[in-house]
């Protein structure tokens, strides 16, 4: 039996992510303030491991190991000059681990610098520099992109627009939103009507939030928002939920996140009720938590 396209799929139910790969690779003795998106030529057996853990604990997709494979973040690496090696590479190792039966999704994240007049990144080079690690992705034969933990809606709206200008494949679109109390603001100070609005209107296949600071009954609150925002738009597009393990601890200088999965998978229940059908996790979160999630709702 051939799969499903993506765009068909996440219709049809839930649609089960991965969980961190960063907490994972903390687990495997990975030095912290490395840069993990090179372990892909340096480590490639340690990233298929974790790819294949998540798909034995029921992930439908994983994401590949790529979220700061554009030539901004890499730079702090110095190694702006591998963005094409690391995200082909990357995305190699997660089509091998994927088969043909289950999913990859090319993911992407801020550039960790700010746009004009904030900051000195200019729209056009960003573009360009989202494109360029869009087409490595898509030449290893990604089935689509996450685009993820953004705070600004001009720098995912400029992700969006250059994963488009490379091919049509399915992208989803997450931002990730703090708690202020009664509402809920990403970083940059976006509100969840103004991202749904601008983000819906640049022609995503899935909409959400991932890895804000905030506790899981803020999650399942911030669920129901989206739900309405996007109710409110009257289009017809799936939404995106990747909680963090509830609030991290700091433990010696560490942020440690301490919800167990039985706990994360009963707050995902009420997530995937307010009709997020796309659910992973974020940081704190490893395939235990997917596998308790997988059970709970399948
Ligand atoms: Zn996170």
């Amino acid at each position: 039996m051939g799969r499903l396209g993506i765009k068909e799929r996440i219709k049809k139910g839930l649609f089960l992510l991965d969980g961190a790969m960063g907490t994972q690779l903390i687990a495997r003795g990975v030095e912290v303030g490395k840069c993990n998106d090179y372990l892909n030529i340096d480590s490639p057996d340690t990233i298929s491991s974790i790819h294949k853990d998540y798909f034995e604990a029921g992930s439908d997709a994983v994401l590949t190991n790529t979220f700061g494979a554009n030539k901004y973040a890499l730079a702090r690496h110095g190694l702006s000059e591998e963005v094409t090696r690391i995200n082909t590479t990357g995305a190699q190792i997660a089509r091998k681990a994927a088969g043909e039966e289950k999913y990859v999704l090319g993911d992407i994240g801020p550039s960790g610098d700010f746009l004009q007049p904030l900051g000195a990144l200019k729209p056009d080079e960003l573009k360009n520099a989202f494109a360029e690690q869009a087409k490595a992705l898509l030449a290893s034969g990604v089935d689509g992109f996450i685009i993820e933990t953004m705070t600004a809606l001009d720098e995912i709206a400029i992700a969006i627009e250059a994963v488009k200008s490379v091919c049509e494949l399915p992208v989803f679109a997450s931002m990730a939103f703090d708690s202020t109390g009664e509402d809920f603001k990403t970083m940059m100070g976006v509100d969840v009507e103004t991202a749904v609005t601008r983000i819906i209107s640049l022609g995503v296949d899935a909409i959400g939030f991932n890895c804000g600071k905030m506790s899981l009954d803020n999650y399942i609150r911030l669920a129901a928002k989206y739900a309405s925002a996007v109710q409110n738009s009257e289009q017809d597009i799936v939404l995106l939920a990747e909680p963090n393990a509830g609030l991290p601890e700091l433990v010696e200088g560490q942020a440690v996140y301490e919800v167990p999965p039985a706990d994360f998978a009963a707050a995902v229940e009420k997530i995937h009720s307010a009709g997020v059908n796309i659910i992973g996790g974020c940081c704190g979160t490893g395939p235990a938590h997917i596998e308790a999630v997988g059970k709970k709702l399948r």
